[in-house]
């Protein structure tokens, strides 16, 4: 449920209000200050409230309406319509994610493998117009005999990156006992698909400050993944970025997963939360990257994840699936500008020219 205030609502209206729904009515508000107007949402055992006499506890309340959605926190009613943002600090400034914001483009190799490779990788990307590297510490494998990845050695590995590049990290967390390691080097704590229904992981990341990157289950509905973004706001952390990878259909011959390019309208009515697509597996190939990449732009979204490696037949993980630096930098500044300029979402600074 949630009580939109009229525009130019005192501050101390809006807080007496908010101690009078946490005293006397026994809920849990939460005040919402929108670029129009200030709402306070109430969730939890609203199902008796009676509307009309919330209404009349202030003459300031405008209207009170229920969410119907069985998602709450997240979805675009709660904040009544409008978009938010999750500005993710990195090294060179805040970035920030959302319907608002220009295109932020994340970019980097499945896994780190060593040094070298992760700190090329991160200046290549940069130079190319990335603002996040991506790359995976511990990895979630379908085999236990394929490489895991180098787990907490190759955090050290991020934070070199991130200091040579000024880039912000993306990497993702699979057991909570990592939690506290990962997000000193993290700027972004990434959830894979795997684990997007790991409720008890959702209850532990959400209750800390980091942002979050939320895959989306491979089998799971929009529902059930927007429900899984519900419990990371429920236990506090509202900065949340979802990010399409593509679901199981039954095509395993010529695309690894269906990459889900309708979700960018259907998210965008249906939660206020910044919308992310990964075509690399999303498609599983990297030729079919760029047509999915551009699609993804001209659709609405607001990041793309991609990934690029020095040596993609050479990777330990996904290389089929990962660009060269060159190609991801013909890519950005080629094929996506075009698209990117043309819908007024393309960063505005030009990216320096990538030394071959
Ligand atoms: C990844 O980003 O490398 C990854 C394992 O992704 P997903 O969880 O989408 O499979
Ligand atoms: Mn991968």
């Amino acid at each position: 449920m949630i009580i939109v205030m009229k525009v130019g609502a005192p501050e101390e209206e809006i807080d007496r209000l908010t101690e009078e729904l946490t005293s006397t009515w026994n809920l849990t508000p939460e005040k919402i200050v929108g670029r129009y107007k200030t709402v306070i949402g109430l969730v939890g055992d609203t199902a008796d409230l009676d509307i009309l006499q919330l209404q009349e506890m202030s003459s300031w309340i405008e209207q009170v309406l229920r969410v119907e959605q069985p998602f709450k926190r997240v979805s675009r009613e709660f904040r009544h319509g409008e978009a938010s943002e999750v500005v993710v600090d990195t090294p060179s400034g805040p970035v920030p994610f959302g319907e608002h914001h220009p295109l932020v483009t994340i970019a980097g190799p499945c896994s780190v493998e060593n040094e070298e490779m992760i700190v090329e990788t991160a200046m290549r990307v940069k130079a190319s117009g990335a603002k996040f590297l991506r790359g995976g510490a511990f990895k979630p494998r379908t085999s236990p005999y394929s490489f895991q990845g180098h787990g907490e050695s190759a955090l050290g590995l991020l934070a070199k990156a991130r200091e040579a590049s000024g880039l912000g990290i993306i990497t993702e967390l699979m057991d909570a006992a990592d939690l506290d390691a990962l997000a000193e080097v993290a700027d972004v704590i990434q959830i894979g698909a795997r684990n997007m229904q790991n409720f008890a992981l959702l209850k532990k990341v959400g209750a800390q400050d980091k942002p979050i990157l939320l895959k989306r289950g491979m089998s799971a509905t929009i529902e059930e993944w927007l429900m899984a973004a519900e419990y990371l706001l429920a236990a506090g952390n509202a900065k949340v970025i979802l990010c399409e990878r593509g679901i199981r259909t039954y095509d395993r011959q010529y695309t690894r997963n269906t990459l889900d390019l309708s979700v960018i309208p259907v998210l965008r009515s249906l939660t206020h939360l910044p919308i992310t697509i990964d075509p690399s597996h999303g498609t599983g190939w990297a030729d079919l990257v760029p047509s999915m990449a551009k699609a993804a732009i001209a659709a609405g979204t607001d990041a793309l994840m991609i990934e690029v490696h020095p040596t993609p037949k050479k990777a330990l993980s996904d290389g089929p699936q990962s660009l060269t630096p060159e190609r991801f930098d013909r890519l950005m500044n080629e094929e996506l500008a075009v698209i990117g300029k043309a819908i007024g979402r393309w960063p505005s600074e030009e990216p320096a020219a990538v030394l071959a």
